[in-house]
């Protein structure tokens, strides 16, 4: 049998019930032939509070001593589940980051998996069918020997990367909840588990807003084309028929998907800032001189709109910021005036960013249309609009955010029958 990754997020390992649930799931699979390397992450709220008490004892505290904090959360829960299976009578150890090695750069607290040792694993697969319990989030850099963490939600990354590692037959994300849904249903109740989704798209899905993987772990999935599960872990393990397929959604090469839709799902954010600026002239460099001042602050701008000048002299350029980089965002086109010359700046903060996705728009025309005109219909004002080859995005008024999704998923045939 090919070697199965299983990870747990933090609310499938939230207490020591919990674990015991995971131990069990971990050894169906055990039993069913798998040799297994699972990953867990910190139990619940334990990587909240770890930051926590970094910021509290120092606003500005050096990033490589936080990685060293934070990434203890991971080392109890591995250390805890291997106990757990040990006394199920299962092989297992536990592995931190440092000890396959999982090797990474040294951008801490956000660092990229730069290579994973996966021989030792395979090594004790064959030898004794050893099950690895393995720490998430966390890493090695070689060259300095300090300990890296992968950024919040990073466990799925270290999973995927170590699914690639040791050539996995899967990636099983156990969660919370049984899937990825089309949007989200507490949202829009009509929402339903996709059975299929294609990395290209969740990749966008998650990007967009959909919280329910790292956007690096699809991204590293699509790379090394790990097929990656997401399933709940609150199933239990008794109840899991062998010979069914169980609830979740395969993220996979689209070729994997025999029934293409045109749209697939419907992501949204309200942690989005709108700023406007008013009558810049209309001549080359000034794009430059706004953008590049907020790059060089390491501000991410996403929607960027420019009008075509009506008077051939000025015209107004929109954009988006994180919302949490607003007041930043106001404070360096202000720094910057002189050198960009506008006459006025304008934001917001009350906005939201709708997108819809799917593979299936790179050959159909018309799929935005559709949308606009049914967003007019509800009296939806537009403030700005992207598009890229499989999604497009509106900015609206966050009010207005619920009733968009709303209208956009049953535009779309998304509504579950
Ligand atoms: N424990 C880390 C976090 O909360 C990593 C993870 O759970 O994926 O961000
Ligand atoms: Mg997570």
């Amino acid at each position: 049998m090919p070697p199965l990754v299983m990870k747990f997020g933090g609310t499938s390992v939230a207490d020591l019930d919990r674990i015991r649930n995971v131990a069990r799931h971990v050894k169906r699979e055990v039993d069913a032939g798998y040799d297994v390397a699972v990953v867990v992450s910190a139990m619940a709220g334990v990587t909240n509070q770890l930051v926590a008490w970094c910021r509290d004892a120092a606003g500005l505290h050096d990033a490589r001593e936080y990685d060293a904090v934070v990434a203890t959360g991971e080392q109890v829960t591995a250390g805890l589940l291997a106990i757990v299976l040990e006394g199920m009578g299962v092989d297992a150890r536990s592995w931190q980051g440092w000890q396959l090695p999982i090797l990474t750069d040294n951008a801490h607290a956000s660092a990229r998996i730069l290579d994973v040792n996966g021989g030792e694993l395979t090594r004790r697969f064959q030898e004794r069918k050893q099950v690895a319990v393995i720490a998430g989030f966390q890493g090695l850099h070689k060259e300095t020997g300090r300990i890296t963490t992968l950024g919040r939600g990073g466990s799925d990354t270290s999973a995927v990367a170590i699914a690639a590692a040791i050539g996995a037959e899967r990636c099983d994300i156990y969660t919370d909840v049984d899937g990825v849904y089309t949007t989200d249903p507490r949202v829009v109740p009509k929402a339903h588990r996709m059975d299929k989704i294609a990395f290209e798209e969740m990749l966008e899905l998650a990007s967009l807003g959909a919280k329910v993987m790292q956007v690096r772990s699809v991204e590293l999935g699509m790379v090394h084309n790990v097929r990656i599960f997401v399933r709940s872990s609150f199933v239990k393990p008794e109840d899991i028929d062998p010979r069914q397929t169980p609830p979740g959604t395969l993220i996979c090469d689209e070729s994997e998907i025999m029934e293409q839709q045109v749209v697939t799902g419907i992501a949204f954010s309200k942690d989005e800032a709108q700023i406007s600026v008013r009558r810049v002239q209309d001549k080359p460099g000034v794009a430059a001189a706004i953008f590049g001042p907020l790059a060089d602050g390491n501000i991410n701008v996403d929607m960027i709109v420019q009008n075509v000048s009506a008077d051939g002299a000025t015209t107004d350029l929109t954009f988006t910021v994180p919302a949490a980089d607003y007041d930043r965002a106001r404070v360096t086109i202000e720094k910057a005036k002189n050198t960009i010359g506008y006459e006025r700046l304008d934001g917001a903060t009350d906005v939201a960013k709708v997108s819809v996705i799917g593979i299936g728009m790179r050959s159909h025309a018309g799929v935005a249309a559709r949308a606009f005109k049914a967003l007019s219909e509800r009296n939806i004002n537009i403030r700005a609009i992207t598009t890229s080859e499989i999604k497009f995005s509106v900015l609206i008024d966050a009010a207005y955010t619920e009733l968009a999704v709303r209208t956009l998923h049953t535009l779309y045939g998304l509504d579950k029958a």
